[in-house]
């Protein structure tokens, strides 16, 4: 695919999109774009983690007389599912865009690639061991962690844990409300991270992959990991039934990769390709101060200034050019809403808009403009 079209490529060679980042279209009243956001509101990431919710509840969620106790064989039968899963869903990415370079840097927004850059900050010098074993050591079974005492918890009744047959209008309203919940703790978790005690000793971990790979998306500090995961305990809170609480820790584990991926899309085949949506956390990982939460679906960053136009810490604002900008964006935006409106409405081009030209005239200038006789249309 020919990512130029699609985007700009520096004399760097870092890709970025033409696209911009913008907010769910119904917070700006954008009614029409509703059928394509839903669309890609479920499919293809989240329709994979409510798969995955199910097939962990039909193959590997053991009875409620079984969840009653705590105990390594369920615990551990959880664990090895998420590391497997992990290790297929990010190897996958990994070795066929990182290690195999499939496209190699088309839509690439780094042109760099980690395994090439050794750096101190990493275990080993090395970003992609530091990070799968951050992982596989802390991130997964925290994961676990987290995924058993809820079930414990429920199994228990302890919480609130309500029936298909009897609540389905409200689980299937949680269901739709899993992206807006992740994006929300996601949110607020990562700003309380990035105060500066926190972000020292905690997020920094993260933060190390400033060209971030798959692997580096589950490469957190303990803390950070168990604030990460917590998220979860929102369905201990609300009335909620398994199938919808994997479905918010799969969207948590397995869809951490989505800000990492490094490609805005990826090549499936030689027409077809996959969205990443990585842009916004990509960014974040650059530039640090920008984008907290996530897509846009609740736009915190927006209402709370830390999109387009954030001011960071360093930094002195002298004139804000910022409303002026939008406000010559906006009169761009109207005046060709009116030019396309005055086109169809026959408004233009009147006669006094054409310049009239002889037909002899027109033919003898095609004919100088293209003496090889070729017809260009
Ligand atoms: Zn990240
Ligand atoms: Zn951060």
């Amino acid at each position: 695919m020919d990512d130029l079209k699609f985007g700009f490529r520096d004399k760097r060679g870092n890709w970025s999109p033409d696209a911009v980042l913008d907010i769910a279209p119904f917070w700006s009243g954008r009614w029409s774009k509703m059928g394509a956001f839903l669309i890609e509101y479920l499919w293809p990431w989240n329709a994979f983690h409510m798969a995955t919710a199910l097939l962990y509840w039909v193959f590997l969620i053991p009875d409620i007389e079984t969840m009653q106790t705590l105990g390594w064989g369920w615990a551990l039968r959880l664990f090895a599912a998420n590391a497997i899963g992990i290790f297929v869903l990010f190897g996958a990415v990994e070795f066929f865009y990182y290690v195999k370079r499939k496209q190699d840097t088309r839509f690439k927004y780094n042109a760099k690639f980690p395994s090439e850059h050794p750096s101190d900050v990493f275990w080993f010098k090395r970003q992609n061991l530091d990070n799968f074993l951050r992982t596989y050591l802390s991130s997964i079974p925290l994961w676990t962690l987290c995924q058993v005492l809820v079930l414990w918890a429920w199994a228990n009744s302890w919480g609130n844990w309500v029936e298909w047959d009897t609540h389905w209008p409200w689980l299937i309203l949680v269901t739709l409300l899993v992206p807006a919940i992740h994006e929300v703790h996601f949110f607020f978790i990562h700003r309380l991270i990035h105060t500066p005690w926190l972000y020292k000793r905690v997020h920094s971990v993260h933060h190390n992959s400033i060209n971030p790979s798959p692997w580096s998306s589950l490469s957190m500090h303990p803390v950070e990991g168990a604030l990460y995961f917590a998220e979860v305990f929102w369905h201990v809170l609300i009335p909620s039934n398994p199938v919808v609480m994997m479905f918010q820790l799969n969207s948590t584990g397995f869809g951490a990769i989505n800000g990492h991926i490094g490609f805005d899309k990826l090549e499936i085949t030689d027409e077809a390709a996959l969205d990443s949506h990585a842009y916004a956390h990509y960014l974040h990982h650059k530039y640090f101060e920008v984008n907290y939460g996530a897509e846009g679906l609740v736009p915190l960053d927006k209402w709370f200034g830390y999109g387009k136009n954030h001011k960071p810490r360093h930094g002195k604002v002298y004139r804000n050019f910022a409303p002026e900008l939008a406000r010559l964006q906006n009169e761009r935006i109207a005046a060709f809403r009116e030019f396309k409106a005055d086109v169809d409405a026959g408004g233009y081009p009147e006669p006094e808009h054409c310049v009239p030209i002889a037909d002899g005239e027109f033919s003898a200038f095609l004919a100088k403009a293209h003496p090889d006789g070729e017809d260009h249309g």
